[in-house]
C-alpha cells in the first residue's frame, strides 16, 4: 500500500493487523467466496469502521439487527456485569435471574394473552421452536392429525430445515428441496403486486385473507397445525406491511378452524415498525410469536419463541416437557443484554423514537425518490423502509434479473459509505429488485439527509 494516502491512524492499525486482502488465505468459509471484504475495526453510534479509517452509515443493521447502534455502553456493562456472575449454566439444572427478568419485561409488553417466553440464540431457532411447539400442542390436546403448516409465498422464516421448508423464497429453497417438509404456500398480501385496479385496498386484503380458508378446506379442515407469516415481510419482498383487515381476517379463519396463529416477528418485531410487536399495528394477537434480531441488536446472538397461556397449559398439563431444546437455551449474557436493550426500547423510549423518525425517513424518501422513473414503490413502517426498482414505473415491469440492479446498488452505496440490505427480483416477475433500509433508532435528523444524498449517488450511478 502507499503509507502517503493512508492516515497516520489507519497506518498504525494496518501495521497491526493485516486485513484479508494483505492474507494470501484465509480459513474463514465466507458467505460469498468470491466476496473480497474489508475487515470492520469498531463500530460507533450509527457508524460502523473498516481498517482503512473509512466510515459506513448502517443504514440497515445487517438485516435490521443493530437497532441500538454500536458501541451502547448501558448494553457492554450488563454484559460485562453478568459475566462477572456467571456466563452459562445448563437450563435443566438453573433458571437464572436475566432470563427470569427479560421473560417478566417482554410479557409485560407483549400482546395480551401471550404468557410464556422461550429464550433461544436466534430467529431461524424461535422459529423451529414455534412450527414444533405448535405440531406438540396438538399432540397433547389429542388432535395429532394435525399436520399441516400454511405459509406465504415470498416469505422468509430462517434457513434451518424446517424454517426454510415454511418460507416461500424459491431461490433459497431450490437447492435443498427434495429436503423440505411438504408445507402449503398461499399468496403474500403485496398491495403493490397483487392488489387489482378495479377493488379496494380493503376488499384485496379480505380476497387474500380468504385464501387461508380455501386453503384449510382443501387440506381437511381438522388437519391444519398453524398459519405462518410475517406482518411486515421482510427480506423476500422488502418491508412489505399487510393491508388492513388482512390479519384481522386471518385471525377470524384461524379461530373459525382451530388453526394456530404464528407470527413471525424476527425481523420487523422489536419496534422496528414503531411499535415493539408489529401486529399490535394490526390489533391482532397470535397463539406464537417469534422475535430475535432487534432483541440482542447484535450485542448477543439471542432470539425468542413467545406462546399464549393456553399453548402452554397444554404442555404443563399434559407431558409437562416441551420436547426440544438447545444447549444454549436461555443463556444468561445473551439475556442480560437483551434486557439491557429492551429496557432502552420500551423505559428509554427509542420504540416512540423509530415510529416518529420512521415517518420523517419516509417523507424524506418519498419527496426524493416519489417520482423517480425506476422506483415504483416506496413502502413500510417505521423505521423499515425500502425502495422498489422497476424498468417501467407505469406497467410496473421489473429490471431482467440477471442485471441484478440490487447488486450494483450495494455495492455503489457501500462505496459512498452506506450500508443497506439488497434483495433481487424474483423469476416470475411477483417482484422487482429493492434494498431495505433499517437504521438505528438512534439515528438523528441530519442522517436521514445522509441517507438519502448516499443513495441519490448510489441510484445515478446504476441507472
Ligand atoms: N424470520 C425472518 C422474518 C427473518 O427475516 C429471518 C432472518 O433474516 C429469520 C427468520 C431467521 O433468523 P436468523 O437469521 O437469526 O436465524
Amino acid at each position: 500500500f502507499d503509507p502517503n494516502t493512508i492516515q497516520p491512524a489507519a497506518l498504525m492499525y494496518h501495521c497491526r493487523q493485516p486485513t484479508i486482502q494483505d492474507r494470501n488465505v484465509s480459513h474463514i468459509f465466507p458467505r460469498h467466496t468470491k466476496s473480497n471484504l474489508p475487515v470492520v475495526a469498531r463500530g460507533e453510534g450509527v457508524y460502523l469502521y473498516d481498517q482503512s479509517g473509512k466510515a459506513y452509515f448502517d443504514g440497515s443493521g445487517g438485516a435490521a439487527v443493530s437497532c441500538l447502534g454500536h458501541g451502547d455502553t448501558d448494553v457492554t456493562e450488563a454484559i460485562k456485569t453478568q459475566l462477572d456472575s456467571i456466563a452459562f449454566a445448563h437450563t435443566s439444572f438453573f433458571t437464572s435471574d436475566p432470563a427470569e427478568q427479560l421473560a417478566d419485561k417482554l410479557i409485560t409488553h407483549a400482546p395480551k394473552g401471550i404468557d410464556r417466553v422461550y429464550l433461544v440464540s436466534g430467529g431461524s431457532e424461535a422459529m423451529e421452536a414455534a412450527l414444533k411447539l405448535a405440531r406438540q400442542y396438538f399432540v397433547e390436546i389429542d388432535q395429532p392429525q394435525r399436520r399441516h403448516i400454511i405459509a406465504r409465498k415470498q416469505s422468509y422464516h430462517g434457513n434451518t430445515l424446517g424454517a426454510l421448508a415454511t418460507g416461500g423464497n424459491e431461490w433459497r429453497r431450490a437447492p435443498f428441496a427434495p429436503m423440505l417438509v411438504e408445507t402449503t404456500h398461499i399468496s403474500p398480501c403485496f398491495e403493490y403486486r397483487g392488489k387489482r385496479a378495479e377493488e379496494t385496498t380493503l376488499d384485496y386484503g379480505l380476497r387474500i385473507a380468504n385464501e387461508l380458508e380455501t386453503e384449510i378446506q382443501r387440506l381437511g379442515e381438522d388437519s391444519v397445525i398453524a398459519f405462518v407469516a410475517e406482518p411486515v415481510v421482510g427480506a423476500t419482498a422488502g418491508a412489505v406491511p399487510a393491508v388492513q383487515g388482512y390479519l384481522k381476517r386471518i385471525r377470524e379463519i384461524c379461530d373459525q378452524y382451530g388453526v394456530l396463529l404464528i407470527l413471525d416477528e424476527v425481523m420487523c418485531g422489536m419496534g422496528r415498525t414503531g411499535t415493539l410487536f408489529a401486529s399490535e399495528q394490526d390489533d391482532v394477537v397470535p397463539d406464537i410469536v417469534a422475535i430475535a434480531k432487534g432483541l440482542g441488536a447484535g450485542y448477543q446472538p439471542i432470539g425468542a419463541m413467545l406462546c399464549s397461556a393456553a399453548i402452554y397449559k397444554a404442555i404443563e398439563n399434559g407431558s409437562g416437557f416441551f420436547q426440544h431444546g438447545h444447549t444454549y437455551i436461555g443463556h444468561p449474557v445473551a439475556s442480560a443484554a437483551a434486557l439491557a436493550v429492551l429496557t432502552k426500547l420500551t423505559d428509554g423510549g427509542l420504540v416512540e423514537r423509530c415510529a416518529m423518525m420512521g415517518d420523517k425517513l419516509n417523507d424524506a424518501l418519498q419527496h426524493a425518490f416519489g417520482q423517480h422513473p425506476n422506483i415504483g414503490d416506496i413502502r413500510g413502517r417505521g423505521l423499515f423502509r425500502a425502495l422498489e426498482f422497476v424498468e417501467d414505473r407505469s406497467t410496473k415491469t421489473p429490471f431482467a434479473p440477471d442485471r441484478a440492479v440490487h447488486k450494483s446498488l450495494k455495492k455503489e452505496c457501500f462505496e459512498a459509505g452506506l450500508i443497506c440490505y439488497p434483495m433481487g427480483g424474483t423469476i416470475d416477475g411477483r417482484s422487482g429488485d429493492h434494498i431495505l433500509l433499517a437504521p438505528p433508532f438512534i439515528m438523528e435528523d441530519a442522517h436521514i439527509d445522509e441517507i438519502v444524498s448516499k443513495l441519490q449517488i448510489a441510484i445515478n450511478r446504476v441507472l
